[in-house]
């Protein structure tokens, strides 16, 4: 699929029996520069907010959160920009904010450190919703969701911001929110996430490794780190299965989205939209665009079928050999 890619710019992503799966950009960057494959995309599936946080030596204040967000909005409206909270701890620590612990994945880390310093999370909250004001393309993601009663609280917070500003004169408005599946007892709450949220947004990243009980970033475990695991795939499923009982959308966002492998795999499962790295964007809509949505479910059920990784990702290989 890598002969021809700039043929496919401005093509919808659709399947050959006309399923339409809108393809969206991972991005985090803070520069003026528009990100690459900014045309491309339906719009920003992840914008991490870490980085912004990263380049500075101590927390960045509200106003300096607000032309960020405000950039990234802009860049793209008026097609939807999802903005993620504060995702630190695990492997993205901040240099002023030091958390010393051994086991930092299932420590300290996002939504966890929030929620104990509510007046960073409402800081955000509120330089993303004055962001917003006039384009209204504003979606805010929560990532590590492990109890509901986080997203509970998360939840209240934001309205509280909300009141806030409402109070102090802004009209602000209240946007779409999602939950990040990415931790397993999540996937077996999806359906009460769902009920309580507008979307979920799959990261297969951090579900794989907290799936596979692999750390994502040691070498020693690499070859057992694998997002066409069929565990992995069965947790989407039932990620799904639980998103449709409120009838809400689900999107993934880790890199099983940009891998075309698992771009057939996801289509065959049936989410919403896909988030990836501008790289992907164009491979992801050509493999697409290969097969019908029938086909990809029958691939689907042929990997449901595999006990094994390894297995999966060799059916799809020769699957995908088979298309050109
Ligand atoms: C993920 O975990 O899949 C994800 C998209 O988030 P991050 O890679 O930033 O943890
Ligand atoms: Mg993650």
């Amino acid at each position: 699929f890598t002969a021809g890619l700039d043929t496919l710019r401005g093509l919808p992503s659709q399947s050959t029996d006309g399923y339409h799966l809108p393809l969206y950009l991972n991005t985090g960057l803070v520069s003026e520069q528009r990100p690459a494959g900014s045309d491309e995309a339906a719009g920003v599936g992840l914008y991490r907010t870490e980085l912004p946080f990263l380049v500075r030596d101590r927390f960045p204040g509200e106003s300096a959160q607000r032309s960020n967000y405000r950039l990234i909005l802009q860049t793209f409206a008026p097609r939807p920009v999802t903005i993620r909270t504060l995702d630190i701890g695990g492997d993205k620590p901040l240099p002023y904010f030091p958390v010393e612990e051994s086991n930092p994945f299932l420590g300290w880390r996002g939504i966890r450190i929030v929620l104990d310093h509510p007046q960073i999370f409402m800081t955000q909250i509120r330089a993303m919703l004055t962001a917003a004001v006039g384009l209204n393309n504003l979606h805010i993601l929560l990532p590590m969701i492990t109890n509901v009663s986080e997203l509970d609280d998360a939840l209240r917070l934001i309205h509280r911001a909300y009141d806030e500003l409402t109070d102090e004169g802004q009209v602000v408005q209240l946007p779409p929110i999602g939950a990040m599946i990415e931790v397993p007892a999540a996937v077996y709450q999806a359906e009460a996430i769902a009920k309580r949220v507008n979307f979920l947004s799959v990261g297969t990243n951090d579900l794989t490794q907290y799936l596979l009980a692999v750390d994502r970033n040691n070498p020693h475990v690499a070859r057992l780190y694998d997002d066409l695991h069929p565990a992995v795939l069965k947790a989407l499923i039932a990620t799904v299965d639980g998103a449709r009982v409120h009838g809400r959308p689900v999107s993934v966002c880790g890199e099983m989205a940009g891998d075309p492998l698992g771009a057939v795999l996801l289509l065959g499962i049936g989410v919403d939209s896909l988030s990836m790295s501008a790289a992907s964007l164009l491979r992801v809509k050509g493999v697409i665009r290969s097969l019908s949505r029938a086909r990809a479910r029958e691939l689907l059920s042929d990997a449901l079928a595999c006990d094994t990784g390894a297995a999966v990702r060799q059916l799809l290989r020769a699957a995908l050999d088979d298309l050109g």
